[in-house]
């Protein structure tokens, strides 16, 4: 057994950790990060890593950049804190919400909270209210899909598709539905194209519709590319075959753009690359390259109009958030979407995500992989012990792998039995070679060990 240092010991004895299996930790102890800079971190024993995940899929611009720890240092000495209620406002935030407005232009308004899941709650919050406010008080159920990753407060982890956000909390609540995940590879039927898979999942997508009642079905909400369920990349044609749907009943359509805004799916927005057209878009993580926590939700002018009018009849407009709007978060906001254009950070990402897909693809046929797959600066690794088979301790081979990749200091997120990798935007060829380097070898060895341990 580990003997834990003095700080993992604080550690476990102040934290609950989100994410993590509080029993194994007592054992493994936390490893403490201390240093970042450019696409590397540094552990409290000194030994550097790769970020191959870019932190939570936020730190685009890597780490220890000058110019978003200056504009969070100036505007701190100039206005540390204001807020934007009852009329109130301040120049970063709306700065920040002209320049999203000018990369989105069917985007009319901008609302700001602090995390992801604030922003997809403040999603279907501003559903219910323009439905309210539109004379149609029954329309308000939301479909989302298994698999998607929305956050986890009530609402935002009930739209979440994924069996560990509801287990023991209680959730999913009333109003939220799901519909199938678009995941080729494993939900197609036998020789089923890509194009018909998308037919059949717009077709199930119609008929959850007509069954609950489409006077009853406020919105859909999708991830352009599914992150946190494991980097799902829909097939050819989703959302061309999803969109009429939700036209043909009058579904709003809410892209999460938590992980897929600003360039990492190699255009400026995931809904842009895959052809979603969104009635209103939610953004977090990197529109502060993950230096400041803020989010944004942008609505079209139909959404804007409704509320706006809608307000004005009930006398206020009752959803706000006290650092919605951060001054501190809309600066660095400001200064990473400065940074994003400047830096010409979208024309990097397409000029190395051929190569970034390439070298993923090259572990298809590793004994241990099921399924390379990835788009833009974002990939991943299906585990599986032979064909589509999963294992029967799902979780363990993935956990293993990553730690085994630890050891040769690149730091990848194991997603139960998927290996996400999320580099920051900025990563030089280079520094690719250098994070994919150990990826054959630790594959090897965890193969050994599921062997080894009767697993595959
Ligand atoms: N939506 C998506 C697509 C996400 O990936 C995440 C977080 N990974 C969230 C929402 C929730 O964001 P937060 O953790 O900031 O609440």
């Amino acid at each position: 057994m580990t003997v834990l240092t003095n700080m993992q010991t604080r550690d476990v004895e102040a934290l609950l950790h989100p994410y993590t299996n509080a029993v194994t930790l007592r054992q493994t102890g936390a490893h403490v990060i201390e240093s970042g800079e450019g696409v590397y971190v540094t552990d409290a024993d000194g030994k550097r890593y790769i970020e191959g995940m870019a932190g939570l899929w936020c730190c685009g611009l890597g780490f220890g950049d000058a110019e978003l720890v200056d504009a969070a240092k100036q505007q701190l000495d100039k206005l540390p804190y204001y807020h934007l209620f009852g009329g109130r406002s301040h120049e970063p935030a709306i700065e920040l919400a002209e320049r999203i407005k000018d990369l989105m232009p069917s985007m009319a308004r901008v609302f700001y909270q602090s995390s992801g899941s604030e922003a997809n709650e403040t999603q279907i919050k501003l559903a219910w209210y323009y439905n309210n406010a539109r004379g149609r008080p029954e329309k308000k159920k939301i479909i989302s899909r298994v698999r998607g990753y929305h956050g986890v407060s009530i609402v935002s982890a009930s739209l979440t598709g994924l069996p560990y956000n509801h287990k023991s909390f209680d959730l999913p609540v009333d109003r939220i539905h799901h519909t199938s995940n678009p995941h080729h590879w494993r939900e197609a039927h036998e020789g089923e194209s890509e194009r018909d898979f998308s037919a059949r999942l717009a077709a199930e997508l119609e008929e959850m519709i007509l069954a609950e009642g489409p006077d009853t079905v406020a919105a859909f909400i999708a991830e352009p590319v599914m992150g946190a369920g494991g980097v799902i990349v829909p097939p050819e044609g989703y959302f061309e075959a999803i969109m009429p749907v939700l036209h043909k009943y009058d579904v709003l359509c809410i892209a999460d753009e938590v992980i897929c805004g600003f360039a990492r799916t190699g255009e400026w927005f995931g809904h842009q690359k895959l052809n979603m057209q969104p009635t209103s878009v939610s953004m977090a993580k990197q529109l502060t390259g993950g230096y400041a926590p803020l989010s944004a939700v942008a609505i079209n002018q139909d959404m804007a109009d409704a509320i706006e009018a809608h307000s004005g009849e009930i006398g206020i407009f009752g959803h706000g958030f006290t650092y919605g709007g951060h001054p501190m978060g809309c600066a660095v906001g400001v200064a990473a979407l400065d940074i994003y254009k400047r830096r010409n950070i979208l024309g990097h990402v397409q000029s190395i995500e051929a190569g970034f897909q390439r070298r993923i693809r090259s572990y298809a046929d590793h004994p241990l992989v099921g399924e390379a797959r990835g788009i833009g600066l974002l990939g991943a690794l299906e585990l599986s012990p032979g064909g589509k088979a999963m294992f029967d301790q799902p979780g363990k081979v993935g956990a293993r792998l990553a730690a085994e990749l630890v050891k040769h200091g690149v730091i990848l997120r194991a997603i139960g039995d998927t290996l996400a990798f999320c580099p920051p935007m900025t990563i030089t060829e280079d520094e690719l070679e250098e994070m994919f380097a150990p990826i054959e070898t630790a594959l090897d060895a965890t193969h050994h060990w599921a062997k080894a341990e009767g697993m595959m």
